[in-house]
């Protein structure tokens, strides 16, 4: 066995001496670097295939040309440099410099040169070999780029091994927690994490393990002097080449400001909480207190208003009494913002024909205020449904009184009754001012008056009663509105379904 060994070596032995020339003509032709051999006046004896395809030019081209083919014009004297050390038989590596494509353009190359000897090893001439570092140069300054991100970035990056040793440290790290570089730097990623929190790094790197990434974890870290900082924490992993996890890199950014900022909108919304439930409190009161007065007021009134014969006189009363109605009707409203604000506004619920709540409403509004003419339309007559007739007929009177008041300079108001399959639809057209299309989506809220439409006094509070009511029957109500031509608000309600 040891005997055949040794002689198939001294085979290999041979036919390597034998072919020795053509094994190292097989190297140059298939090697990736540009091989080129030169005289010492720099004429090219030989270039291979990877100098052609380096600097563009055909073997024939070049061969017998100078060197100076490819070198730049800036840069020939670093060919008398070469040519220098050539002589004295010393070798140059890893040179790094530009050499000139045929077309013009720059090719980065690391060079190393050696002298080429004759047989009495007279030195006769260089062999240079040249590797193109382009790809090599954009490496480098992607990762100087990155580098420069990383150290100007306000946020906190640092690199750590799956271990939790700390890899790398930028100066926001530097700035957030108080430890330079060289302090942080190969210490465990612990220095920086309060003791009760050391089950999150635990998590943390499990993850990064997985090849997950964690995302704005908000937690807090410690600095140098003890001082607990906020800070949302997101962590990727650091893969190497073959796609294994082998570290994590951390972005961590100071969130103390926006906690400070939360904590204090927290503070001012429940501050106007406790003022808004203190103003509807007050409300209530003040209604209350209001609406007894007036009560009796009311009373008295009518008890004058049988006994006074006087014509004049009659006519003050009429008068007065009408003043004290409204505000008894503003009082109730504001009586029941505190009901609904307090969840007691409770409907009385009884079955009746809508058609009797519409004409009692119009023939209301009609005794009140005879300039304008109130039109029903509809041939409908049972229309019955579940509800609250007290608090329809407000939503229907709320409807009317605004039409005559947002119309003052019109004569006509149009009401409609329509029914489909499942509800009824009850609508009130006035030819009044009408409201801007930007303004109708805030119409049913609490308080709210159309600014154009100030020249009307009121507390933009019955439409928002009208709402709530008639949600709080299963129905809607909409408008539909024409800034300077008028309106038609509109209210539906499931209809009732009579065995
Ligand atoms: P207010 O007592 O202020 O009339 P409402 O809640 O009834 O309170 O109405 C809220 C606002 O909606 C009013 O201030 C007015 O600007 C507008 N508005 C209500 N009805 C009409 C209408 N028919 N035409 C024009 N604007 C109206």
């Amino acid at each position: 066995m040891n005997t055949s060994n040794f002689s198939q070596t001294n085979t290999l032995a041979f036919d390597f001496a034998e072919n020795k020339s053509a094994l190292l003509t097989a190297i140059i032709e298939s090697s990736e670097d540009a091989i080129i051999s030169k005289t010492l006046q720099g004429i090219i004896t030989s270039w291979n295939p990877a100098a052609i395809k380096m600097f563009g030019f055909s073997e024939a081209e070049a061969v017998g040309k100078h060197i100076s083919l490819i070198i730049p014009s800036d840069r020939l004297k670093e060919e008398d440099f070469i040519i220098g050390q050539v002589f004295q038989g010393n070798r140059i590596d890893h040179f790094e410099t530009l050499r000139q494509h045929r077309d013009g353009s720059a090719v980065p190359i690391s060079l190393s040169i050696s002298p080429v000897r004759n047989k009495q090893g007279k030195i006769i001439g260089a062999s240079k070999i040249a590797r193109d570092i382009s790809e090599q140069q954009k490496l480098a300054e992607k990762q100087g780029m990155l580098a420069a991100i990383v150290d100007s970035s306000d946020d906190t990056i640092l690199s750590k091994t799956l271990d939790g040793i700390i890899t790398s440290w930028n100066k926001a790290a530097e700035h957030m927690f108080g430890y330079p570089e060289a302090e942080a730097k190969g210490k465990h990623i612990t220095l920086i994490i309060p003791k009760e929190r050391l089950d999150e790094e635990t998590f943390i790197i499990r993850e990064i393990r997985k090849g997950n990434k964690v995302d704005h974890f908000q937690t807090e870290r410690m600095a140098k002097d003890g001082t607990l900082i906020p800070i949302s924490l997101s962590v990727s992993p650091i893969l190497d080449r073959d796609g294994n996890v082998v570290g994590a890199s951390k972005i961590a950014r100071d969130i103390s400001v926006q906690q400070a900022d939360a904590a204090e909108k927290e503070r001012l919304y429940e501050q106007v909480k406790a003022l808004n439930t203190r103003k509807a409190e007050f409300i209530g009161l003040a209604s209350h207190e209001l609406k007894t007065p007036l009560t009796s007021i009311n009373g008295y009134l009518q008890i004058l208003h049988k006994s006074v014969k006087e014509e004049k006189s009659q006519q003050f009363l009429m008068k007065s009494q009408k003043q004290v109605k409204n505000l008894i009707r503003l009082v109730n409203d504001l009586l029941d913002i505190t009901k609904i604000e307090e969840g007691k506004l409770n409907f009385i619920m009884d079955k009746f024909n809508i058609r009797d709540v519409v004409a009692d409403g119009i023939e209301l509004i009609s005794i009140a205020n005879n300039k304008h003419r109130i039109n029903l339309h509809s041939d409908l007559n049972e229309l019955v449904i579940d509800g609250d007739y007290y608090r329809v007929e407000q939503v229907v009177i709320n409807l009317l009184t605004n039409a005559v008041r947002y119309a003052p300079d019109s004569h006509e108001i149009e009401v409609y009754l329509e029914r489909s399959a499942e509800e009824v639809k009850v609508g009130v057209r006035d030819f009044g001012m009408g409201i801007p299309a930007d303004k109708l989506e805030n119409i049913f809220s609490r308080f709210y008056r159309v600014d154009d439409n100030s020249s009307v006094s009121g507390l933009g509070i019955g439409l928002y009663l009208s709402h709530q009511i008639i949600t709080g029957h299963k129905g809607r109500i909409w408008v539909e509105s024409d800034f300077g031509t008028g309106s038609i608000f509109w209210f539906s309600l499931p209809l009732t379904h009579r065995l």
